[in-house]
């Protein structure tokens, strides 16, 4: 394994990067050891200085080439057992141990140990770095990345998400839109139930209406069965309303979400329960109490990503190696930023050293093999795709 690959990995493990925190630290670290190989970056800031990403290109800049993309946060640690400190990286048997090795520092680390390599290599197209802040919070740095790629006059021309795939070659996952629903109904005493509008009820029509339309999805598809569960799904998560038993509640506030399947837009799912909370509980409501309302506001939303298949790009990952393509390319149940760039238009692949299962967790790690197979690919894929 290339030496500085573990050493950039032990670096970037150092900074607590856990999403609630600023990401800077790392960034300006990776800034400098950029400048230090004479690449220069631009930093896509989160508008109040908190947080960035980061952006590079390595080559020639007039046309489009790989973009290596990766989180830079990572999720908490409170509450988990380690054995050691998860922000400092440790070795044994193997594995190296540190939160984020899996998810995602260790393609990070092996795409930036890589940068010496690359700048002494005649490419004829360029390898892009595109480092992102708050994935885990709802991929609010890709969004924002999105917006200035889509604005630059040369955009990516391909794109590699390094999530921990175990370097199988992933081409669609499903998307996420989920909500919190705020009733306001009117307070009254529990003996006159005429007199008020009980938000909690109101909740539990609309909740109700969310299982049918569950249910439809399960039943009616919708299917990819190369998905777990292999439809759409439909999920209520939390729920709260109500002070006492003898008060008719006035507020009750309720999450849920929808799993989308790539070709399922998941916004109609959300216009039809809407359409329905207009049309059947909303006017009744504001009988008793002109001021009752019903309100949706956003939580996180990602796209799905899906038809990476039919890419000329998928095709030629098969002749690289490093990497794992089973079938048409793997399917995963995580969300990724894949789904953002693939919608500008950038075919995108998910691709990283590292399991899932591993991350997340206490003593989270990525094997060293993992990490020799993802330097092994981005290798072959650059000696393939830019020279
Ligand atoms: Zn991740």
């Amino acid at each position: 394994m290339n030496f500085s690959t573990v050493e950039i990995l032990g670096n970037l493990v150092g900074f607590d990067t856990t999403s609630r925190s600023s990401n800077l630290a790392l960034i300006e670290w990776v800034r400098d050891y950029l400048d230090w190989h004479g690449v220069s970056s631009s930093l896509v800031g989160d508008g109040v200085g908190a947080k960035a990403n980061l952006y590079a290109t390595i080559g020639p800049e007039d046309i489009g080439g790989i973009m290596l993309s990766g989180h830079t946060d990572c999720v908490p640690v409170d509450g988990q057992d380690w054995s050691g400190d998860p922000f400092e990286l440790t070795a044994r048997d193997g594995r190296f141990f540190g939160r984020g090795t899996a998810d995602m520092k260790g393609f990070i680390a092996v795409a930036l140990a890589a940068v010496p390599a690359l700048k002494a290599m005649p490419l004829r197209r360029p390898v892009h770095l595109a480092f992102s802040y708050d994935e885990e919070l709802g991929m609010l740095g890709a969004q924002r990345l999105v917006e200035h790629l889509s604005a630059m006059p040369v955009r990516p021309q391909t794109c590699v998400v390094g999530e921990p795939t175990g370097m199988e070659v992933v081409v669609a996952h499903k998307g996420k839109l989920a909500m919190t629903c705020e009733v306001t109904g009117l307070e009254a005493h529990s003996a006159l139930t005429h007199k008020g509008v009980n938000a909690i009820e109101i909740a539990a029509e609309i909740i109700a209406r969310l299982r049918r339309i569950g249910a439809r999805l399960r039943l009616e598809g919708p299917f990819d069965n190369a998905f777990d569960p292999p439809y759409t799904t439909v999920h209520t998560g939390t729920i709260e309303g109500g002070i006492a038993l003898n008060v008719v509640p006035k507020t009750c506030r309720f999450g849920f979400e929808f799993r989308n399947l790539p070709g399922v837009n998941a916004d109609d799912l959300l216009s039809e329960l809407r359409d329905f909370a207009d049309r059947e509980l909303l006017p009744a409501m504001r009988e008793v109490h002109p001021q009752a309302d019903i309100r949706w506001l956003p939580l996180t939303t990602y796209p799905s990503l899906g038809g990476a298949d039919e890419t000329p790009f998928f095709r030629a990952l098969r002749g690289v190696c490093g990497c794992l393509v089973k079938g048409g390319g793997g399917k995963v149940s995580f969300g990724t930023e894949g789904g953002l760039f693939h919608g500008i238009g950038i075919p995108t692949v998910v691709c990283g050293p590292g399991f899932i299962e591993q991350a997340h967790k206490p003593d989270e790690f990525v094997a060293g093999s993992q990490l020799e197979l993802c330097e092994e690919f981005i290798a072959d894929l650059v000696r393939k795709q830019c020279l």
